[in-house]
């Protein structure tokens, strides 16, 4: 008898489908089938394969505003922002593998009487592993570069979402040749199962838990492993910034998503001579931010994924009142109407409170004030995560900037680069990355022919 895995709608549970849980047996024959596809796809050229893939864009376009409709209703979020995400990833095709094709040409070099030519030739079979808040950006952020450089994907989905990532997958597998692109349904059990199948990577999008364990498994193989993990971002203030473009910035990105953003601020640390300002300012920004589900226009911040990631919230937000954090807005403990979190900003956080270590993943805005920039740097820089940063000011910024260990840092603005950059975590936020040229070819094995040339005459080599 086959176990089936049901969605739910988490703004009011009620049930939004269900698909069949994939057994070991089934994943072992779509890894094989997965495998032989591979070696089909990579025969062609990656002028072809790119030809295909912005056809599949295409497809996935058309279908944006449905799957968005799908996205909003399993993951919570608003339904722009959800066929945003859904119309943003097929755009975003063209551009994703011109890049990955430049970064993949073959590299020249000719030196101690031989000439070499490192080429970057596909991995094979990819394992993608992608979380439920988006839950089909996470995905494609690494499936494009895969398939552009001829490897061949098995996609496990977040069990949280799996409805989105079937359709997402049905879209492009329209255009895609057969099984170049499959999908395994269930939770971590399916999640082992793949990295302890024969896929030769795995790429995997997710909590710095479920990383270590996917280190752990990865190792009697020796796969190679991409990790884009948690992170618990921190914003400094400094005394110069522009007090109502930082406040904004705070409370939309500590916001955003619900505050279940990899990247979302989850510390801010402002200086003392401008906080009484900054707290009364974000104590008004905030109020415009209302719960609600997808389907209320005004609503900005939408319902918790489930009620154990919605308790956790609550136990963050009430552990850092009872070690005496003042509540700026927002509630605690049961007035919290579930499946909502009421947008809450806590002040005076210190570095033992929970807020402060751990990823809270709520709409949760922490302040702390300093008075010595050393002390929030060093606050910013006391936890195992290393995301992304931010820093709001102006003369000083881009030195306090240069000191905080993160993989990637905005000045007066979001962290994460603009166009082919790398999104990739410092310390235990990451773990290999992709974007960029660098990590394009993270999805290859280089592969290093080397031959003699012959001298013509001393100081020359034959062409
Ligand atoms: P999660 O780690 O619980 O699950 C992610 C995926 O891994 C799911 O598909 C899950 O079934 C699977 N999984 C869990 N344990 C596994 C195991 N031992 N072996 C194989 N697969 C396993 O994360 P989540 O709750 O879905 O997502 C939220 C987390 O993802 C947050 O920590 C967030 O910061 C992080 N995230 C990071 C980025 C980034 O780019 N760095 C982006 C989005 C989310």
């Amino acid at each position: 008898m086959s176990e089936v895995l049901k969605s739910y709608n988490p703004a009011d549970g009620s049930p939004v489908g269900e698909v069949k849980i994939t057994s070991e047996e089934e994943l072992k024959a779509i890894v094989k089938r997965s495998a032989a596809a591979q070696k089909k796809w990579a025969a062609f050229s990656i002028d072809e394969r790119i030809s295909i893939l912005q056809k599949a864009g295409h497809a996935l376009e058309m279908e944006s505003r449905q799957i968005g409709s799908l996205l909003s209703m399993e993951m919570g979020k608003g339904w722009r922002r959800a066929v945003g995400e859904v119309g943003g990833s097929a755009k975003s095709i063209s551009f994703v593998a011109s890049k990955v094709k430049e970064a993949l040409e073959p590299v020249v070099s000719e030196g101690y009487g031989m000439r070499t030519t490192i080429k970057y030739d596909p991995i094979g079979v990819c394992g993608i592993i992608s979380p439920w808040n988006y839950p089909v950006s996470m995905a494609h952020w690494m499936i494009i570069p895969a398939l552009t450089a001829g490897n061949s994907v098995v996609l496990k989905p977040s069990e949280e979402t799996p409805l989105v990532a079937k359709a997402y997958v049905d879209a492009l597998n329209k255009v895609l040749p057969e099984d170049i692109i499959q999908i395994v349904f269930g939770d971590d059990r399916q999640g082992k199962a793949l990295v302890n199948s024969d896929v030769n990577f795995i790429g995997f999008t997710g909590s710095m838990e479920a990383g270590k364990n996917i280190l752990k498994a990865a190792a009697d193989s020796l796969k190679p492993v991409m990790m884009e993990l948690g992170g618990k971002d921190p914003l400094i203030v400094l005394e110069d910034a522009d007090i109502d473009d930082a406040v904004s910035f705070a409370i939309a990105n500590s916001l955003e998503n619900a505050g279940q953003m990899c990247i979302s601020t989850e510390r801010v640390f402002v200086d003392e001579k401008i906080a009484d300002e900054f707290e009364k300012k974000a104590a008004h920004y905030i109020s415009y931010y209302k719960v609600g589900p997808y389907t209320d226009p005004q609503a900005h911040v939408g319902p918790i994924i489930n009620e154990r990631q919605r308790r956790r919230i609550i136990s963050h937000i009430d552990d850092a009142l009872s070690k005496g954090a003042g509540l700026l807005a927002g509630c605690s403990g049961e007035d919290h109407p579930a499946p909502y979190i009421i947008p809450t900003i806590l002040t005076n956080v210190t570095d033992e409170m929970l807020v402060a270590k751990e990823e809270t993943f709520g709409p949760v805005v922490c302040i702390t004030r300093f008075s010595d920039v050393e002390d929030a740097i060093r606050s910013a820089n006391g936890t195992e995560y290393g995301l992304g940063a931010v820093v709001y000011g102006e003369k000083d910024a881009a030195e306090v900037a240069s000191r905080l260990d993160a993989g990637m840092i905005g000045i007066n603005t979001s962290a994460g680069g603009g166009g082919d950059t790398p999104w990739v975590g410092a310390k235990m936020s990451g773990y290999g990355y992709h974007g960029s040229p660098d990590g394009h070819r993270q999805f290859t094995q280089p592969r290093v022919i080397s031959e003699v040339v012959r001298y013509q005459k001393e100081g020359q080599y034959e062409d």
